[in-house]
């Protein structure tokens, strides 16, 4: 139904003559784009309704997003057990859809597919003129709106492709699960922790694939498809001094802004150690093939085990980010102090919020801190419990097939790797044991990071590959039963 002409031709040679049709399909790939397939046009309409439901903690609704989408399903033929809406019990307007595509005689635990469906908050006044945050607009090659990128562009592309399944009635190895979720983004009613406290059998899965990944491309020219498999951990520390303050016309040396100012501007001077792990290893090793000149020799100096080149270290650390790969971070954040103009502070607070390589540990990470900061008058305490987020293993069994598919669609561009700086729910279900995979296929600009910014985008072209791509993959890692499939 969704096929048109090309497609078909395109479909029918595919059967015929892998290799060739590998070709074809790759540029009947790329011209569609341009066209734009009555598939694609589908997908877009399932992207601009998600786009145009405010999920916002402040006044948004992932309920209504999640309705939204459960209609399509119910639509398509998914029985009222198999699509599910489950509210947090705190707040109606936090709402999760989970989708259960049945196998017919499956032969392995349940693939999850995870997107989350809230937004980071965004003001229209903020934005360029003409772009509405809450509105999808095409423009110049780009959809521009809030979620565009993070994270609506893979939950509208696995709700179109469960759909294109079902009207298919494609057959799997194992039952594919779809949960797209609430409150990632940040507030208290976190959907993917929620489901698996609550809602375990609903959700459990050998494996599942997430945001996080996701291909980097320089002005047009893609350098490489992402796999995130590890990820840092997210932990915030109260620094915290009391005085017994006084009147500000007798001020004395011992004052808490001073005492406090002092010790965060140690911290300021100080860096963790370099630390790399298997994940962030390989990541520089395959960008130093990528990279050129002294950035490509410095990578490969980093991640040469045995030798820890301090000036390669040092020029690479510039790059926030890949300082941020090759140690734990902790920077100062907030501070609040003293409580009326004309008298000494009483207190002075600091939140120092740390990103954890997932190897290290929050307890050590802490008695660093108290060593750095070097007064014992300041107390320095756990905001929240420490959330450690296991590595899930590079197996064959999903690098393999990821490999593939990138060398189908893309011929020489790699597949990397990569740790990720911030944290994802993934981290809620590698704690239970699920491995999880940040892998999309959508490239986006490795120099233009947009995602929680200002003029959110993805580009179109990239959008509907990363539909393809998502498509090959959910079906091989399911396991389709190709003669089964019915047009
Ligand atoms: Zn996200």
């Amino acid at each position: 139904m969704f096929f048109n002409a090309t497609r078909q031709f395109a479909a029918l040679f595919f059967l015929s003559l892998s290799l060739v049709s590998i070709i074809v399909s790759q540029q009947v790939v790329k011209t569609e784009t341009l066209q734009v397939t009555a598939r694609q046009q589908f997908l877009r309409g399932i992207y601009l309704e998600l786009i145009e439901i405010n999920t916002t903690d402040s006044v948004g609704d992932t309920t209504k997003a999640a309705e939204a989408m459960a209609v399509r399903f119910r639509a398509a033929g998914f029985s009222e057990t198999d699509v599910r809406v489950l509210v947090h019990p705190g707040n109606n307007r936090k709402g999760n859809l989970v989708v259960r595509y049945r196998s017919p005689n499956p032969k392995a635990k349940p693939l999850l597919l995870l997107a989350h469906i809230d937004v980071v908050e965004a003001r229209k006044e903020d934005w360029s003129d003409n772009l509405d945050p809450f509105k999808l607009t095409e423009r110049d090659g780009y959809f521009y709106g809030r979620g565009t990128a993070d994270d609506k562009a893979m939950a509208a592309i696995f709700v179109a492709n469960l759909i294109d399944y079902k009207q298919k009635n494609a057959q799997f190895d194992r039952d594919i699960i779809l949960a797209l979720t609430a409150d990632e983004e940040g507030g208290d009613f976190n959907g993917a922790k929620w489901l698996i406290d609550n809602h375990r059998d609903l959700v459990s899965a050998e494996f599942g694939i997430n945001e996080g990944g996701g291909g980097r491309h320089r002005k047009g020219v893609k350098l490489f498809n992402g796999v995130q498999a590890s990820e840092k951990v997210y932990q915030s520390f109260l620094l915290e001094v009391k005085n017994k303050g006084g009147h500000s016309s007798l001020p004395s040396k011992d004052n808490a802004i001073y005492q406090l100012a002092a010790a965060i501007d140690r911290l300021s001077k100080f860096d963790f150690p370099v630390n790399l792990n298997e994940v962030t290893r390989g990541y520089f090793q395959k960008m130093s093939a990528i990279e050129t000149g002294a950035t490509a020799a410095d990578m490969k100096a980093v991640s040469a085990m045995n030798t820890t080149d301090a000036n390669a270290v040092k020029r690479l650390s510039v790059a926030p980010y890949y300082n941020a790969l090759m140690r734990t971070t902790c920077v100062a954040t907030k501070l609040e102090a003293g409580h009326a103009e004309n008298a000494l502070p009483q207190t002075a607070r600091a939140t120092v919020n740390c990103r954890i390589l997932p190897q290290e540990n929050a307890n050590d990470v802490q008695r660093k801190l108290i060593e750095v900061l070097a007064d014992d008058r300041i107390s320095i305490t756990f905001i929240k419990e420490p959330k450690p987020s296991q590595p899930s293993p590079l197996t064959s069994e999903v690098m393999r097939p990821i490999e593939e598919i990138t060398r189908a669609l893309w011929k020489d561009v790699p597949v990397v790797p990569i740790m990720g700086t911030g944290a994802t729910d993934s981290l809620y279900f590698r704690q239970v044991g699920i491995p999880m995979y940040g892998v999309s296929g959508i490239f986006s600009d490795i120099d233009d990071n947009r995602a929680h910014g200002r003029d959110e985008r993805l580009g179109v072209r990239e959008f509907y590959d990363g539909q393809e791509f998502l498509d090959k993959l959910v079906k091989s890692l399911a396991g389709q039963k190709t003669t089964a499939i019915k047009k």
